[in-house]
Protein backbone atom coordinates (compact mmCIF):
# COMPACT_ATOMS: atom_id res chain seq x y z
CA UNK A 1 0.00 0.00 0.00
CA UNK A 2 1.10 3.53 -0.96
CA UNK A 3 2.32 5.69 2.25
CA UNK A 4 -0.23 8.64 3.27
CA UNK A 5 1.30 11.92 1.64
CA UNK A 6 1.70 14.23 4.49
CA UNK A 7 0.21 17.69 3.20
CA UNK A 8 2.66 20.33 4.08
CA UNK A 9 0.90 23.10 2.40
CA UNK A 10 -2.34 21.94 3.98
CA UNK A 11 -0.56 21.97 7.45
CA UNK A 12 0.90 25.68 7.00
CA UNK A 13 -2.33 26.88 6.16
CA UNK A 14 -3.86 25.56 9.14
CA UNK A 15 -0.76 27.07 11.28
CA UNK A 16 -1.19 30.43 9.13
CA UNK A 17 -5.00 30.58 10.42
CA UNK A 18 -3.48 30.50 14.35
CA UNK A 19 -1.45 32.63 13.97
CA UNK A 20 -3.98 35.01 11.79
CA UNK A 21 -6.43 34.63 14.87
CA UNK A 22 -3.45 35.22 17.11
CA UNK A 23 -2.55 38.61 15.92
CA UNK A 24 -5.97 39.59 16.13
CA UNK A 25 -6.51 39.05 19.69
CA UNK A 26 -4.58 40.86 22.77
CA UNK A 27 -1.99 41.19 23.76
CA UNK A 28 -0.82 41.41 19.64
CA UNK A 29 -4.11 42.78 18.09
CA UNK A 30 -3.14 46.49 16.97
CA UNK A 31 -0.13 46.22 17.32
CA UNK A 32 2.84 46.81 14.16
CA UNK A 33 4.69 43.94 13.46
CA UNK A 34 7.96 44.37 11.71
CA UNK A 35 10.65 41.78 10.90
CA UNK A 36 14.13 42.50 9.56
CA UNK A 37 15.44 40.67 7.12
CA UNK A 38 18.93 41.07 7.20
CA UNK A 39 21.85 39.90 4.44
CA UNK A 40 25.45 40.61 3.25
CA UNK A 41 25.01 41.28 -0.43
CA UNK A 42 22.47 41.56 -2.74
CA UNK A 43 19.35 39.91 -0.77
CA UNK A 44 18.34 36.67 -2.15
CA UNK A 45 14.88 37.75 -2.74
CA UNK A 46 14.90 35.55 -5.98
CA UNK A 47 15.36 32.74 -3.69
CA UNK A 48 12.15 31.01 -3.25
CA UNK A 49 12.73 30.82 0.30
CA UNK A 50 12.58 34.39 0.83
CA UNK A 51 9.73 35.31 -1.39
CA UNK A 52 7.23 33.10 0.41
CA UNK A 53 8.85 34.54 3.81
CA UNK A 54 7.71 38.08 1.89
CA UNK A 55 4.83 37.18 1.16
CA UNK A 56 3.55 35.33 4.22
CA UNK A 57 4.30 38.15 5.95
CA UNK A 58 2.43 40.53 3.35
CA UNK A 59 -0.44 38.06 3.78
CA UNK A 60 -0.70 38.50 7.59
CA UNK A 61 0.21 42.03 7.66
CA UNK A 62 3.49 41.89 9.25
CA UNK A 63 6.45 44.38 7.59
CA UNK A 64 8.59 42.14 6.04
CA UNK A 65 11.72 44.90 5.40
CA UNK A 66 15.02 43.45 3.41
CA UNK A 67 18.15 45.39 4.63
CA UNK A 68 21.53 44.90 2.57
CA UNK A 69 24.45 45.02 3.55
CA UNK A 70 27.05 45.75 1.19
CA UNK A 71 28.77 42.48 -0.62
CA UNK A 72 32.23 43.68 0.88
CA UNK A 73 30.93 43.94 4.45
CA UNK A 74 33.17 42.04 7.05
CA UNK A 75 31.44 40.18 10.06
CA UNK A 76 32.29 42.61 12.50
CA UNK A 77 29.66 45.39 10.38
CA UNK A 78 27.02 42.76 10.35
CA UNK A 79 27.38 42.46 14.15
CA UNK A 80 26.63 46.37 14.30
CA UNK A 81 23.78 46.29 12.51
CA UNK A 82 22.09 43.04 14.42
CA UNK A 83 22.98 45.58 17.69
CA UNK A 84 21.31 48.94 16.19
CA UNK A 85 18.28 46.41 15.20
CA UNK A 86 18.22 45.24 18.74
CA UNK A 87 17.84 48.81 20.23
CA UNK A 88 15.28 49.92 17.35
CA UNK A 89 12.01 48.91 19.49
CA UNK A 90 9.84 49.71 16.35
CA UNK A 91 11.28 46.28 14.91
CA UNK A 92 9.96 43.17 16.95
CA UNK A 93 11.96 40.17 14.45
CA UNK A 94 15.40 39.72 12.72
CA UNK A 95 16.17 37.15 10.04
CA UNK A 96 19.33 36.67 9.26
CA UNK A 97 19.34 35.49 5.65
CA UNK A 98 21.59 31.95 4.92
CA UNK A 99 24.12 30.99 4.05
CA UNK A 100 26.66 33.77 5.01
CA UNK A 101 29.32 34.79 3.44
CA UNK A 102 32.65 32.62 3.62
CA UNK A 103 34.64 32.87 6.60
CA UNK A 104 31.97 34.64 8.53
CA UNK A 105 31.24 32.76 12.11
CA UNK A 106 27.51 31.52 12.16
CA UNK A 107 27.81 30.81 15.78
CA UNK A 108 29.08 34.00 16.97
CA UNK A 109 26.41 35.85 14.61
CA UNK A 110 23.37 34.32 15.40
CA UNK A 111 24.33 34.89 19.81
CA UNK A 112 24.34 38.49 18.47
CA UNK A 113 20.53 38.41 17.84
CA UNK A 114 18.62 39.76 20.92
CA UNK A 115 16.73 36.30 22.46
CA UNK A 116 13.20 38.03 22.56
CA UNK A 117 14.07 39.15 18.66
CA UNK A 118 15.48 35.69 17.42
CA UNK A 119 12.47 34.06 14.82
CA UNK A 120 14.74 31.50 13.95
CA UNK A 121 15.55 30.57 17.41
CA UNK A 122 18.96 29.73 16.68
CA UNK A 123 20.15 32.32 19.38
CA UNK A 124 21.58 30.12 22.20
CA UNK A 125 19.57 30.99 24.60
CA UNK A 126 16.37 29.95 22.80
CA UNK A 127 18.90 26.73 21.92
CA UNK A 128 19.28 26.35 25.60
CA UNK A 129 15.33 26.10 26.40
CA UNK A 130 14.55 23.51 24.06
CA UNK A 131 16.92 21.06 26.09
CA UNK A 132 15.02 22.12 29.20
CA UNK A 133 11.92 20.76 27.74
CA UNK A 134 10.34 24.60 27.67
CA UNK A 135 10.93 25.64 24.37
CA UNK A 136 9.93 29.51 23.47
CA UNK A 137 11.39 30.19 20.23
CA UNK A 138 13.13 27.18 18.98
CA UNK A 139 14.49 26.64 14.59
CA UNK A 140 11.38 26.93 12.06
CA UNK A 141 12.62 23.65 10.31
CA UNK A 142 12.68 21.37 13.18
CA UNK A 143 9.45 22.72 14.43
CA UNK A 144 8.20 21.95 11.17
CA UNK A 145 9.29 18.85 11.25
CA UNK A 146 8.27 17.62 13.78
CA UNK A 147 4.65 18.72 13.48
CA UNK A 148 4.12 17.51 9.96
CA UNK A 149 5.03 14.25 11.68
CA UNK A 150 2.97 14.93 14.92
CA UNK A 151 0.01 15.20 11.84
CA UNK A 152 0.70 11.41 11.19
CA UNK A 153 -1.44 11.01 14.16
CA UNK A 154 0.97 8.23 15.21
CA UNK A 155 1.96 9.07 19.28
CA UNK A 156 5.25 9.74 19.40
CA UNK A 157 5.56 8.61 23.48
CA UNK A 158 7.88 5.49 23.73
CA UNK A 159 8.57 5.31 20.12
CA UNK A 160 11.92 5.02 18.32
CA UNK A 161 12.89 8.45 16.46
CA UNK A 162 15.92 8.33 14.03
CA UNK A 163 16.92 11.68 12.97
CA UNK A 164 19.58 11.48 10.04
CA UNK A 165 21.75 15.04 10.35
CA UNK A 166 22.95 16.66 13.35
CA UNK A 167 23.33 20.08 12.14
CA UNK A 168 22.18 22.82 14.88
CA UNK A 169 19.86 24.34 12.52
CA UNK A 170 17.55 20.84 11.89
CA UNK A 171 19.08 17.32 13.43
CA UNK A 172 19.86 18.23 16.84
CA UNK A 173 16.31 20.66 17.45
CA UNK A 174 14.37 17.92 16.49
CA UNK A 175 15.77 15.51 18.59
CA UNK A 176 15.59 17.20 21.66
CA UNK A 177 11.92 18.15 20.75
CA UNK A 178 11.15 14.75 19.90
CA UNK A 179 12.66 13.70 23.40
CA UNK A 180 10.24 16.50 24.72
CA UNK A 181 7.80 13.79 23.59
CA UNK A 182 9.20 11.05 25.17
CA UNK A 183 10.31 9.61 21.91
CA UNK A 184 13.59 7.56 22.26
CA UNK A 185 15.67 9.75 19.83
CA UNK A 186 18.75 8.55 17.84
CA UNK A 187 20.96 10.94 15.76
CA UNK A 188 22.84 9.18 13.02
CA UNK A 189 25.01 11.46 10.90
CA UNK A 190 28.06 11.35 8.26
CA UNK A 191 30.54 9.40 10.78
CA UNK A 192 27.64 6.80 11.16
CA UNK A 193 28.89 3.38 10.63
CA UNK A 194 25.37 1.14 9.99
CA UNK A 195 23.08 3.85 8.82
CA UNK A 196 20.39 1.09 8.04
CA UNK A 197 21.18 -0.39 10.74
CA UNK A 198 19.16 2.59 12.90
CA UNK A 199 16.65 3.30 10.49
CA UNK A 200 15.45 -0.21 9.71
CA UNK A 201 13.87 0.20 13.52
CA UNK A 202 12.19 3.78 13.21
CA UNK A 203 8.56 4.23 13.45
CA UNK A 204 9.78 8.35 12.64
CA UNK A 205 12.40 8.45 10.31
CA UNK A 206 13.43 12.19 9.67
CA UNK A 207 16.22 12.89 7.02
CA UNK A 208 18.05 16.62 6.79
CA UNK A 209 20.84 15.44 4.87
CA UNK A 210 21.16 17.40 1.50
CA UNK A 211 21.74 13.83 -0.39
CA UNK A 212 19.03 13.19 -2.92
CA UNK A 213 18.08 9.11 -2.77
CA UNK A 214 20.08 8.80 0.62
CA UNK A 215 16.89 6.57 2.23
CA UNK A 216 15.78 4.15 0.21
CA UNK A 217 12.65 1.39 0.54
CA UNK A 218 14.65 -0.96 1.95
CA UNK A 219 15.85 1.17 4.60
CA UNK A 220 12.83 1.98 6.19
CA UNK A 221 10.67 -0.05 8.83
CA UNK A 222 7.41 -1.27 7.28
CA UNK A 223 4.54 1.46 8.17
CA UNK A 224 7.14 4.15 9.22
CA UNK A 225 6.74 7.94 9.15
CA UNK A 226 8.72 9.62 7.24
CA UNK A 227 9.53 13.23 7.09
CA UNK A 228 11.83 14.50 3.88
CA UNK A 229 14.01 17.75 5.22
CA UNK A 230 16.55 17.60 2.55
CA UNK A 231 16.28 19.85 -0.84
CA UNK A 232 18.72 19.74 -3.58
CA UNK A 233 18.06 20.91 -7.27
CA UNK A 234 18.84 18.25 -9.67
CA UNK A 235 19.17 18.19 -13.21
CA UNK A 236 16.59 15.58 -15.17
CA UNK A 237 17.26 13.58 -17.99
CA UNK A 238 16.15 16.38 -20.21
CA UNK A 239 17.69 19.11 -18.67
CA UNK A 240 15.18 20.23 -16.56
CA UNK A 241 16.05 21.23 -13.20
CA UNK A 242 13.62 20.12 -10.07
CA UNK A 243 13.74 20.18 -6.24
CA UNK A 244 13.92 16.99 -5.03
CA UNK A 245 15.03 15.44 -1.04
CA UNK A 246 16.48 12.86 0.65
CA UNK A 247 14.25 9.67 0.27
CA UNK A 248 13.98 7.70 -3.03
CA UNK A 249 10.34 8.60 -3.44
CA UNK A 250 8.93 5.56 -5.15
CA UNK A 251 10.84 2.70 -3.13
CA UNK A 252 10.15 4.30 0.55
CA UNK A 253 6.32 5.04 -0.60
CA UNK A 254 5.52 1.67 -1.04
CA UNK A 255 7.24 0.99 2.62
CA UNK A 256 6.24 4.07 4.88
CA UNK A 257 2.80 4.30 6.33
CA UNK A 258 3.55 8.22 5.82
CA UNK A 259 5.71 10.24 3.92
CA UNK A 260 5.90 13.93 3.62
CA UNK A 261 6.72 15.04 0.02
CA UNK A 262 9.28 17.46 -1.17
CA UNK A 263 8.85 19.91 -2.43
CA UNK A 264 4.98 20.37 -0.64
CA UNK A 265 6.01 18.71 2.65
CA UNK A 266 8.41 20.15 5.29
CA UNK A 267 9.16 24.10 3.37
CA UNK A 268 5.71 25.50 3.37
CA UNK A 269 5.44 24.00 7.33
CA UNK A 270 8.94 25.97 8.02
CA UNK A 271 7.68 29.49 6.60
CA UNK A 272 4.25 28.68 8.69
CA UNK A 273 6.70 28.26 12.04
CA UNK A 274 9.09 31.47 10.92
CA UNK A 275 4.91 33.43 11.09
CA UNK A 276 4.37 31.35 14.60
CA UNK A 277 7.56 32.99 15.74
CA UNK A 278 7.33 36.24 14.67
CA UNK A 279 4.38 36.80 16.29
CA UNK A 280 5.47 34.77 19.70
CA UNK A 281 8.60 36.83 19.37
CA UNK A 282 5.97 39.83 19.06
CA UNK A 283 4.12 38.68 22.60
CA UNK A 284 7.56 38.37 24.40
CA UNK A 285 8.31 42.06 23.92
CA UNK A 286 4.72 43.05 25.03
CA UNK A 287 5.39 41.07 28.17
CA UNK A 288 8.33 43.43 28.80
CA UNK A 289 9.64 41.01 31.41
CA UNK A 290 13.69 40.71 30.97
CA UNK A 291 14.57 37.65 28.26
CA UNK A 292 16.20 34.91 30.40
P1 LIG B 1 24.25 20.44 7.16
O1 LIG B 1 25.13 20.33 5.96
O2 LIG B 1 24.57 21.39 8.25
O3 LIG B 1 24.17 19.00 7.85
C1 LIG B 1 24.10 17.83 7.09
C2 LIG B 1 24.08 16.64 8.01
O4 LIG B 1 24.03 15.46 7.23
C3 LIG B 1 25.31 16.51 8.90
O5 LIG B 1 24.90 16.19 10.20
C4 LIG B 1 26.10 15.35 8.31
O6 LIG B 1 26.83 14.64 9.28
C5 LIG B 1 24.97 14.51 7.73
N1 LIG B 1 25.39 13.67 6.62
C6 LIG B 1 26.04 14.04 5.49
N2 LIG B 1 26.21 12.98 4.68
C7 LIG B 1 25.67 11.91 5.31
C8 LIG B 1 25.53 10.53 4.99
N3 LIG B 1 26.01 10.04 3.87
N4 LIG B 1 24.90 9.74 5.87
C9 LIG B 1 24.41 10.23 7.03
N5 LIG B 1 24.51 11.53 7.39
C10 LIG B 1 25.13 12.35 6.53
O7 LIG B 1 22.78 20.65 6.58
P2 LIG B 1 21.44 21.28 7.26
O8 LIG B 1 21.55 22.74 7.31
O9 LIG B 1 21.10 20.52 8.49
O10 LIG B 1 20.40 20.90 6.12
C11 LIG B 1 20.15 19.56 5.80
C12 LIG B 1 19.23 19.50 4.59
O11 LIG B 1 18.00 20.09 4.96
C13 LIG B 1 19.73 20.27 3.37
O12 LIG B 1 19.33 19.60 2.20
C14 LIG B 1 19.02 21.60 3.47
O13 LIG B 1 18.85 22.20 2.20
C15 LIG B 1 17.70 21.14 4.05
N6 LIG B 1 16.99 22.19 4.77
C16 LIG B 1 15.66 22.29 4.55
C17 LIG B 1 14.92 23.26 5.17
C18 LIG B 1 13.43 23.36 4.93
O14 LIG B 1 12.82 24.34 5.27
N7 LIG B 1 12.81 22.31 4.37
C19 LIG B 1 15.55 24.16 6.03
C20 LIG B 1 16.91 24.02 6.31
C21 LIG B 1 17.62 23.02 5.65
Amino acid sequence: MAAQRLDGAARAAGILGEVRADLASPPLRGMRLRLASVSVGSHPTGSLYVRNQARACADLGIEFLPMELPADSDEDALVRRIQELNADPDLTGILLQRPFPPGFNARRLQAKVHPDKDVEGMNPANLGLIVYGTPRLAPCTALAAVDLARASAVPFKGREAVVIGHSEIVGKPIAFLLLNEFATATIAHIETRDLSLHTRKADFLFVAVGRPGLVRGEMVKPGAVVIDIGISRVQGPGGEVRTVGDVEEESVARVAGFLSPVPGGVGPVTVAMLMRNTAAAARLQTAKVPSR
